[in-house]
């Protein structure tokens, strides 16, 4: 048995008064053919990223529309999440080796995780490239449909990495990708949907903060909560540019020195890498002691992290390539302006000028924060402007709404075909 994550209870009447009726009655009138539905989703983790964080609210919802969802997780070894990450970065192009151990290491825990397989579903979502083999090595009738989900930038991956992984893939009878860029080279398009994350309004990091409420919090992990404090929330990762950001917080303070940068970040159980980078980071702030840098280790988790971003003048989000980032769409709910890479998800949401800024550059980051510490009224106004956008686009409702729709759509319900229906019959191929 894959180990199963326990699924907190969750009622859709609550969101009712964040989103209203109409979406609501929607997601009613989807869930209803699909009653009793048994879905089935695995990831590579219960906690830490972006994936868990969709699936702690998305599972429980599903359930409550009236369908049984289970959430199980993949067992595998350090050695098994080292190789993953190398593929999650080889995915989104970074110039790295593919050898022959890496794909037997990969091959064989996909091979031991899909014998741990039990029961059968009507639908299994299998997200992102870890568990991706699992259809591979599994007997297949364990599932009616399988999907699997890739939440990272696959637009330009190292072909290396993307030919080990699209014979796996192509098993799938639907994909589903953030944006159409995103659909890596040689998919076939008829059987991909675009479903945009979003992120839970009712979770406690999600709800809204009292400015001074917040600025408390913030002071118990350094920060002066007199003095202005930009943030940026992620992993201790090269894509996050973590770096990048302290040099643009040092343009920034020659000219504000009362400024102060958090970088606030999390050790996920599948990211080995995080740790070293968190050291280079350390190093990279040296001993300027208006830089801090707090993770879940000090106690910095759910509400503290929201508190972060509700109590920062400004949220930054400097990735150099970016899935969606739910960090981003975080900040905007929670008022800010955000500054973000223009690269991947981070475009897409950010509107330029008017909920934030999209900078490409250290240089342009920093004149962008400079803008916003500034103008102060407008920074308000561009958070306010911002959260409008997340009501509309990105919570968890709509998440919902576009998986039941999906699932009809799987089902022949096709008057329901708003994403692309798949039209190919599912070959059997072989992993190479
Ligand atoms: N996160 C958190 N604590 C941290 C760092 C990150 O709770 O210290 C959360 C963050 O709020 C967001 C998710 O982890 O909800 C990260 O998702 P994102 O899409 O930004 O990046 P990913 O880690 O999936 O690349």
């Amino acid at each position: 048995m894959l180990e199963r994550v326990e699924i907190e209870e969750k009622q859709l009447s609550d969101y009712r008064d964040i989103v209203g009726d109409e979406v609501l009655e929607e997601i009613r009138s989807l869930a209803e053919p699909l009653k009793g539905a048994r879905v089935l989703h695995i990831n590579a983790t219960a906690y830490g990223g972006g994936v868990a964080e969709i699936l702690t609210p998305l599972a429980p919802l599903m359930q409550d529309a009236g369908l049984t969802c289970e959430w199980r997780v993949i067992e595998a070894s350090d050695e098994f999440f080292k190789v993953s990450k190398a593929c999650h970065n080889g995915l989104q192009g970074m110039d790295l080796e593919l050898n022959d151990e890496m794909r037997d290491i990969w091959k064989r825990n996909n091979e031991m995780n899909a014998a741990k397989l039990d029961g059968t579903y009507d639908f299994i979502v299998v997200h992102d490239p870890q568990p991706a083999g699992l259809l591979h090595y599994a007997q297949p009738d364990h599932g009616r449909h399988w999907i699997w989900r890739c939440h990272i930038d696959t637009s330009d991956p190292n072909p290396d990495f993307w030919s080990f992984f699209t014979p796996y893939i192509g098993l799938y009878e639907t994909t589903i990708f953030t944006m159409e860029q995103f659909i890596g080279p040689d998919l076939d398009s008829e059987r991909v949907v675009i479903i945009t994350p979003t992120i839970d309004p009712l979770k406690p990091k999600n709800q809204p903060k009292p400015r001074d409420r917040a600025r408390a919090t913030v002071a118990e992990f350094g920060p002066d909560p007199e003095r202005p404090l930009i943030t940026q929330v992620s992993r201790y990762d090269p894509w996050k540019d973590p770096l990048g950001v302290i040099d643009a917080y040092r343009i920034v303070k020659e000219e504000i020195p009362d400024v102060q940068l958090a970088l606030v970040g999390a050790m996920a159980t599948d990211d080995p890498e995080g740790w070293s980078y968190l050291e280079k980071t350390i190093r990279h702030a040296g001993d300027d002691y208006d830089i801090f840098i707090p993770h879940n280790f000090h106690g910095v988790s759910g509400e503290e992290v929201g508190a972060f971003q509700a109590g920062s003048e400004v949220i930054v989000q400097k990735s150099l390539r970016e899935g969606f980032g739910l960090t981003v769409t975080e900040g905007m709910w929670q008022a800010r302006p955000v500054v973000g890479g223009a690269v991947g998800g981070i475009k897409v949401q950010i509107a330029d000028g008017e909920t934030g800024f999209l900078v490409d550059s250290v240089a342009a980051c920093a004149r962008a924060i400079h803008y916003l510490l500034t103008h102060p009224e407008e920074a308000d106004a561009m958070g306010k402007a911002g959260r409008e956008q997340v009501r509309e686009h990105y919570l968890i409702t709509r998440h919902l709404t576009d998986y039941l729709r999906l699932f009809n759509i799987l089902e022949d319900r096709q008057e329901l075909a708003t994403p692309e229906r798949r039209t190919e019959p599912v070959q059997a191929q072989e992993g190479n």
